[in-house]
């Protein structure tokens, strides 16, 4: 019987009491599998290095003999500066220690000591961190030290050292998850191994055949997580097989003020034909800002409706919900569908009506923020959710839907542009459509990047656009992340271009503002009634008013690219030349390169390319918006190679029958067991 090491209490292992445990706690670590789950994310390397092969500036470690007496130079009581001779190999250099004099006595000529620091190959200067007397007490010379991410309560040293008893205490007992087959067919080795030897690898030729070994796996349960959770819904088939009306969906397309590009069709195409399959659809919809996902989710709603049941639109801000209320009721007018909108704002009758009219089935459409499918609401037959602009529709969701006794079909749209291939992997359990062109017609965005000195001429720029009958966005600088003073700059800059355009209408919109507020500060300017509009990021998503052709935004080095890419995706939504202009401060080195990167591409995905390389996969992957998991040990970039074959191997798994009974697989079915990924069925 194998023991679970994630029922065994972190004090278990020796040396670890008092505050301890609370500490690791702090860290999520409460057993022992958790403590060993907790890999180094670097190694320092104790390898004793050859003076000859080393670089100026390189931090190294080596070993030499004591050849002069010390000298000290102390500035005040604590602050000191010693330096010493030492001989390594043939060759004299001078030991430097800072504020270290204590250790003076210990220095004593002819003893070998084995020195860490910084090398200075001009001077032959070591700055030394860290000193070692060859035989005296335990030793880290020569090896790899693991170096864990730790916070101020637990010292590296400790936690070394607390590891490694962990490691000698249970490592041991790490049972293997992972099938002989893939073991062998990608050369692996065990479990039990690759743990340890990330702790403790003797060379980084080690360390890195331990961590390729469990970065497969960390890609691997993902992938069978994501899989299974399709299979299951493929298999289930307890979706809705919709009896579409495609005659009448092509008329409604046809009725539309302009023409789909081959992109929206193709992808239209994809979503009807999942609509009348008799499983859950789970489709992702991505697209480059102004490519055009509202109408084709507008399309897909109208399929539903005709089809005899109800939709809705989930958005993350009411400002959209409102717009897209706006531009839905205008589209289905026409054909009698009824729209309506579910927001925090509406009164307690109002909303009480809605929830009613929804229940009876007098709405067809529903749109709303998130709140929308949760509480209270219960539709008459939900068909279809539509999520814009947003992050997944959890399981969560899915399953709260579910124990209301519907079902729907489920489509997510994103303006995040993730290359193709990576979605389809990262989102292993959708299927995804990518538009793929920008509607016809549209003229390329005209990016200028400027400092600050020259807004008197970019007042100019505002004014000749707004005589000409455009409109002009002007986005105000994010201030420390407090949403406080962001507001205050958004109230004097709009003071400020309410004086400079005395003939004009200037309106404001920020998030301190109440909702009827903000709607109508959207409205009208969406009208045209003011004609530039001063906001913070607020608007940044999905706000669509195809006649403001300027952008503006303050402070840009203070934003980050795929942000200032949305803030742009403003503009240039209609038939006019846009402009997009970035104040930005030139000294500023990460945003010159951002500005760079602005000007040089239009394009979504080359945009997010650029990001990922400024940033790191680390942080762009690591943020919310790209709604892409966070892996331990994995780097979605550099492996993602792994992740594909993770991906062949998890699928081809879940479709062989044995693989649900086996006694081999056990342990990958208890992890899906874990994982809730039969949740929804323990609903039913
Ligand atoms: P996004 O993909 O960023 O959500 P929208 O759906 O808001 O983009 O569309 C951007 C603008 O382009 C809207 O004003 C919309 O009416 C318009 N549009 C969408 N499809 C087409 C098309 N095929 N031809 C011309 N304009 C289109
Ligand atoms: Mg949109």
């Amino acid at each position: 019987m194998a023991v679970d090491l994630y029922s065994i209490p972190v004090k278990q292992v020796h040396g670890i009491k008092g505050k301890k445990p609370d500490e690791l706690l702090a860290l999520g670590i409460s057993s022992v599998g958790e403590l060993l789950d907790y890999y180094p994310f670097r190694y320092e390397d104790y390898t004793l290095r050859d003076l000859t092969e080393v670089k100026d500036g390189d931090k190294i470690t080596v070993q030499g003999k004591i050849v002069g007496v010390p000298q000290v130079q102390m500035y005040g009581r604590i602050k000191s500066r010693m330096t010493c001779k030492i001989m390594v190999d043939s060759l004299f250099i001078t030991a430097v220690w800072f504020n270290r004099h204590y250790l003076k006595p210990q220095l004593q000529a002819d003893a070998e000591i084995v020195l860490t620091g910084k090398w200075d190959q001009k001077r032959l200067h070591l700055t030394v961190s860290e000193s070692e007397f060859p035989g005296k007490g335990t030793s880290q010379t020569g090896t790899l030290q693991p170096v864990y991410s730790v916070t101020g309560t637990l010292p590296q040293k400790w936690m070394r050292q607390t590891m490694k008893q962990a490691v000698t205490q249970y490592g041991h007992l790490i049972p293997e998850i992972l099938p002989h087959e893939l073991l062998d067919k990608y050369n692996l080795m065990p479990r039990k191994q690759a743990v340890t030897l990330l702790h403790q690898p003797g060379s980084l030729a080690e360390g890195l055949q331990a961590r390729k070994r469990m970065v497969y796996e960390e890609l691997f349960m993902f992938q069978l997580k994501m899989q299974a959770y399709r299979a299951i819904n493929h298999d289930r088939a307890d979706g809705v097989a919709h009896q579409l009306d495609l005659p009448a969906v092509r008329a409604f397309v046809r009725a539309l003020p302009f023409k789909l590009t081959t992109s929206q069709k193709q992808v239209l195409a994809e979503i009807l034909h999942d609509l009348q399959q008799p499983f859950c659809m789970n489709r992702l919809l991505q697209g480059d800002v102004g490519a055009g996902k509202t109408v084709v989710a507008a399309a897909s709603l109208f399929a539903v409706v005709k089809a005899g049941f109800q939709g809705a639109l989930m958005v993350p801000t009411e400002i959209l919900a409102e717009q897209h209320k706006r531009s839905l009721s205008k589209l289905f007018e026409p054909y009698g569908i009824e729209v309506a909108l579910l927001t925090g704002s509406l009164t307690d009758r109002q909303r009480r009506d809605v929830l009613a009219s929804l229940q009876m089935g007098m709405i067809d459409v529903v749109v709303g923020t998130h709140a929308l499918i949760q509480e209270d609401v219960y539709f008459r037959q939900l068909g279809l959710v539509v999520t814009d602009e947003q992050h997944r529709f959890g399981v969560n969701q899915r399953s709260i839907l579910r124990r209301k006794g519907m079902n729907p079909d489920v489509l997510t749209m994103t303006a995040t542009p993730i290359p193709r291939t990576l979605a389809i992997t990262a989102f292993g359990d959708m299927d995804v459509s990518t538009l793929s062109e920008l509607p016809k017609g549209r003229k390329p965005i005209k990016t200028y990047a400027v400092s600050h000195d020259k807004l008197d001429r970019v007042i100019g720029f505002i004014r000749r656009e707004v005589a000409s009958g455009r409109q002009a966005y002007v986005i105000c600088p994010l201030i420390d992340e407090s949403e406080k003073l962001d507001v205050q700059n958004a109230i004097d800059v709009h003071a400020q271009l309410q004086f400079a355009f005395p003939e004009y209408r200037v309106g404001l919109l920020h998030g301190r503002m109440a909702a009827a507020e903000k709607d109508a500060a959207m409205r009208s300017f969406s009208e045209n009634q003011t004609h530039v509009l001063v906001s913070t990021t607020v608007i940044e998503v999905g706000v669509d008013v195809p006649n403001a052709t300027l952008m503006v935004v303050y402070d840009a080095h203070r934003f980050g690219l795929s942000q200032l890419h949305q803030l742009r995706g403003r503009v240039g939504r209609g038939e006019h030349q846009s402009y997009c202009v970035l104040l930005a401060d030139p000294k500023n080195e990460v945003g010159k390169q951002r500005m760079q990167a602005m000007t040089d591409t239009n394009d979504g995905f080359e945009i997010a390319r650029r990001d990922l390389e400024l940033r790191g996969p680390g942080d762009f992957f690591g943020t919310k918006q790209s709604g892409l998991p966070d892996f331990r040990l994995a780097d979605l970039a550099a492996d993602f190679a792994t992740m594909e074959q993770a991906r062949d191997d998890a699928a081809e798994f879940v479709r062989r029958p044995d693989f649900w009974t086996a006694a081999v697989y056990s342990p990958l079915r208890e992890y899906l067991q874990r994982e809730d990924v039969f949740q929804n069925e323990l609903l039913d």
